[in-house]
């Protein structure tokens, strides 16, 4: 008997009205582990009624209690942070220490939320006329949706909801139906950190759900991150219906080696970027530009470094663990069949790994190839996997021209001991976060993440300071106050308007 994962809406769980329910799966070894419920719309109305009841009280709180909650749940998540990475890596499958990273890096947006005291201050100008002052104020939106991936069980999650929390909104989580637990377990957490009922709700489902809160005229806002072409419908069904919409889709990131690079770094870094988390991250590195001579050591390097790697359950001190699901797993397959079909070189082969693992889960192993070319789809198409192509030019100016005419735009990366080029590199590359000497790196909190071309729909980028700005709304305050000496006979005040 598997258990069955319900909706969480006003400080408990809400059974769902539901007949629909999907399987969750521990990806090392196959087996289904529990159910979750896929919302229907009468669910959508309950848990968005749950978080808009809610919102009033919780606009109204201090900034001052706000921000003791949000320390709370901090404190909380510093000292249980390893129960949420054990649920990552049992439903997502990455291993556990990529799945303590995670948390972590969303932990640092808890604690950028902390000083939203300090962030939601505004701006004041005495006497912009004669007696007359004006002040800006930001406030919360009401009820926010965000819509995640299965890649991030938390961190995506985390990108958003402690800036909208602590902003005075209400939120509704509704997370991948592939890795539902972690949001369930985030939601006792916010309330045993005092946070009131209603404020974090959950809502569990597939298409279904997001349609519902695309359309709901309760919900302000959505926060979306998966893949393009959902991204792109939610960017156009939010705001067709008056919502502020973030929407972050795929990528495909490139990582340029100019031959003076340290090529024993860059082969390290390609292949942490290459095949962490199986290449399941919207920031892996799955296109390596070797410019000129780097080409040959470079594919030398990261082939010895590709084959050390042990491929496994992630609970086990394994490198790399399996994908997501079995379709993930034979569509990776069909891709790697159809890079050899269309002439790329395969250098190493990740069909057929022999994981250290029990049962049947969906692994792949570490692939690479060697003189892809751009028409192949295993480069024009975003694989998800733990697939690594490495593309040949001649000079840096191909280099940058090959990923200004990529779609997508979300990170990219440079390895080269020359800062001059590096500083080219950065001001001539069509992309949204780069990285010199480091592999496509997640900004830290304080910064904002953000893609650009498809990998982004909308304006906004997450968490920093557009992520604040994201969950608020400003409002201007002009005000007239007479000074008490001039009432009463003085005559008429000139505003000088
Ligand atoms: P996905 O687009 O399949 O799903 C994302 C969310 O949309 C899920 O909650 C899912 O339930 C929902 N959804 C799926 N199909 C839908 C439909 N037809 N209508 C409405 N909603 C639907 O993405 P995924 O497979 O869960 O995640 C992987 C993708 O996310 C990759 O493309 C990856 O690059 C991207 N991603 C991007 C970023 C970024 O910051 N740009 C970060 C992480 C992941």
């Amino acid at each position: 008997m598997t258990t069955v994962l319900q909706h969480w809406a006003g400080g408990a769980a809400l059974k769902s009205t539901t007949e629909r329910f999907g399987d969750v799966t521990d990806p090392a070894t196959g087996q289904v582990t529990r159910q979750v419920v896929l919302a229907t719309e009468a669910d959508v109305e309950a848990v968005v009624g749950a978080a808009r009841e809610a919102f009033p009280g919780w606009r109204d709180t201090s900034l001052a209690r706000r921000t003791q909650i949000l320390f709370a749940f901090r404190e909380l998540l510093n000292a249980r942070a390893g129960e949420l990475a054990e649920i990552i890596t049992a439903e997502h499958g990455k291993v556990l220490s990529d799945a303590a990273g995670e948390v972590a890096r969303g932990q640092e947006v808890v604690e950028f939320a902390c000083g939203i005291a300090h962030l939601l201050k505004g701006s004041a100008t005495e006497n912009a006329s004669t007696s007359v002052d004006v002040h800006s104020i930001r406030q919360p939106l009401g009820v926010a949706g965000i819509i995640s991936p299965f890649n991030f069980p938390a961190m995506v999650p985390m990108w958003f909801f402690p800036i909208a929390i602590a902003a005075g909104n209400t939120v509704v989580l509704k997370p991948s139906e592939k890795v539902p637990s972690a949001a369930q377990w985030l939601a006792e957490l916010w309330r045993e950190a005092g946070l009131p009922d209603g404020v974090f709700n959950v809502l569990h489902g597939d298409a279904t759900a997001v349609d519902g809160l695309l359309t709901h005229p309760d919900v302000k806002s959505i926060s979306f991150v998966g893949s393009t072409p959902i991204a792109r419908h939610v960017y156009e069904t939010g705001t067709a219906a008056g919502k502020r919409v973030q929407a972050l889709g795929g990528a495909k990131n490139h990582a340029v080696v100019l031959p003076d690079a340290d090529l024993d770094t860059a082969a390290d870094q390609a292949v942490n970027a290459g095949f962490g988390s199986a290449g399941e991250r919207c920031m892996a590195v799955s296109a390596v530009v070797a410019v000129g001579t780097a080409a040959d050591p470079l594919v030398e390097k990261i082939a010895e470094r590709a084959r050390g790697l042990r491929t496994g359950d992630g609970r086990r001190g394994t490198d790399m663990g399996p994908l997501v699901t079995r379709a993930a797993q034979e569509r990776v397959s069909g891709y790697v069949d159809a890079g050899e079909a269309a002439g790329a070189r395969l250098v190493v082969d990740g069909r057929g790994v022999t994981p250290d693992a029990d049962g049947d889960g969906f692994f792949v192993g570490p692939t690479l190839f060697d003189r892809v070319t751009t028409d192949m789809s295993i480069y024009t198409d975003e694989i998800f996997g733990p697939v690594l192509s490495v593309l040949r030019v001649e000079t840096y100016d191909e280099a940058v021209a090959l990923i200004n005419a990529n779609p997508y735009g979300n990170g990219t990366a440079i390895f080269t001991n020359d800062g001059g080029a590096a500083r080219r590199f950065q001001h001539e590359v069509e992309v949204g976060m780069i990285g010199i000497n480091v592999p496509v790196p997640v900004p830290t909190a304080y910064y904002s993440f953000g893609g650009w071309g498809s990998s982004l729909f909308g304006d906004t980028h997450a968490h920093g300071t557009e992520g604040v700005h994201f969950f608020t709304r400003g409002k201007v305050v002009t005000s007239r106050w007479v000074d008490p000496a001039r009432r009463g006979g003085a005559g008429e005040l000139d505003l000088g308007f």
